[in-house]
């Protein structure tokens, strides 16, 4: 069995950042260990070939009857296919690509018609932008049960549109029961969107069992560059809603004093669409699609165990939380170490042990607040971690804390 998840890791742990040699302050280079996976995941061996595939024919979609834009223009609309498996979306629901998961929450706050309730765990992308009908804002509570009482109670107080939930949390990795969340918000007559920047690269989704109605993910932390997202979800909001964007591409027609707007996804894609980052998206959800999914979370739950114990065990080490009661978490850990300053660790860990690790509020700044913290590390796997990896940042956590502050 270890065996088999071995083989299945490392065939989609080929990444680029593997290979990675980084320099040390004492001299010397040594194998980079990317801990930063949450922030973006290097491209899978399947995503650099697609691109190399596609690039002889990138040429404008949807434009020329040319060879390279038929081709480009199939690609693209494949693309649309392959997310709508990946995420097992219900027929009503379209794919439209945007720039990153903050590009997606946006168009979707621009089409919301009434107010949203969101938690103030959120990452800022998933904060910010509810604000055009009114933002409601409610407390997490410090158990899951205590918190989801609380939205109950603001979705009954009065009428909203939308609850806007994270599916993992970028600091802690913690996950919410999206699929009672779900059902929660459907009684009280709201939709559910789930921010999936964090949960997409982990976990597998179904939204058509999950009841989710909005999904959003970047491609840049799901093993593909920068530059693509998806906002997945219920036609009718996005083809009642003016365009994201004016423009070429979103129309039906166009007279001097007339519009007619194209629907949903061209309604919300003006302007030459980003042909290789949707393709490049697609070729990881397919890629993430082709191996089990439960083998998968059993490996990252055996890592990110092997991880929390490890840096639990190390003196004056605290692992940050959201709630005392979580269920389940994906592959992230975030922790102090008392008398350091997280920007003085993550930079002892970079120069002194090649080792990636993020510092900061993480854009998640009212949670850090509730959590009474200015800052925090936060170390997040992905198909690339190993056990050895693990150990090494352990080791060095350990040896940081052994020389004393
Ligand atoms: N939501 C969550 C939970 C995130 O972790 C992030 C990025 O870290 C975002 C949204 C924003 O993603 P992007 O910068 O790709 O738009």
């Amino acid at each position: 069995m270890t065996a088999v998840i071995d083989t299945a890791c490392a065939a989609l742990a080929e990444v680029s950042g593997s290979e990675l040699r980084v320099p040390l302050v004492q001299g010397g280079t040594t194998t980079y260990a990317n801990f930063d996976y949450a922030a973006s995941a290097p491209a899978l061996a399947q995503v650099t070939a697609r691109i190399e595939q596609l690039l002889p024919f990138y040429a404008s979609v949807h434009r020329g009857a040319g060879y390279a834009s038929r081709i480009s223009t199939e690609c693209y609309e494949a693309a649309r296919g392959s997310v709508t498996r990946f995420l097992d979306a219900a027929d009503d629901q379209v794919v439209v690509f945007t720039r990153n998961t903050t590009d997606s929450l946006n168009l979707l706050a621009s089409c919301v018609p009434g107010e949203t309730v969101v938690l103030d765990i959120e990452h800022h992308a998933n904060f910010l932008p509810w604000t055009r009908h009114g933002r409601r804002v409610v407390r997490a509570a410090d158990t899951v049960e205590e918190t989801v009482r609380r939205i109950v109670g603001e979705l009954c107080s009065r009428p909203a549109a939308l609850l806007a939930v994270t599916g993992a949390s970028n600091v802690t990795g913690e996950v919410l029961p999206l699929e009672r969340l779900a059902t929660i918000a459907h009684q009280c007559g709201a939709r559910i969107l789930v921010d999936a920047a964090q949960l997409a690269p982990h976990r597998r989704i179904s939204l058509r069992e999950s009841g989710i109605d909005y999904l959003a993910f970047s491609g840049h932390k799901l093993y593909a560059p920068f530059g693509a997202g998806v906002l997945v979800g219920c036609r009718d909001w996005l083809d009642a809603a003016e365009p994201y964007l004016a423009g070429g591409g979103a129309v039906r027609s166009v007279g001097v004093e007339t519009t007619e707007w194209a629907p949903a996804p061209q309604r919300h894609e003006a302007g030459s669409p980003n042909v290789l980052g949707a393709a490049a998206l697609a070729a990881a959800c397919e890629a993430l699609c082709a191996i089990d999914a439960d083998t998968l979370a059993a490996h990252e739950h055996r890592l990110a165990d092997r991880l929390r114990s490890g840096l639990a065990a190390i003196a004056g080490v605290r692992l940050v939380h959201i709630w005392s009661d979580s269920a389940d978490c994906v592959g992230i850990a975030a922790f102090t170490v008392d008398g350091f300053e997280p920007g003085h660790v993550a930079a002892y860990l970079s120069a002194e042990h090649g080792i990636g690790v993020r510092d900061g509020r993480f854009c998640a700044h009212p949670l850090l607040a509730a959590l009474g913290l200015d800052g925090a590390l936060r170390a997040s796997i992905g198909l690339g971690t190993t056990a050895a990896d693990v150990d090494r940042l352990i080791g060095a956590v350990a040896e940081l804390v052994r020389r004393g502050p």
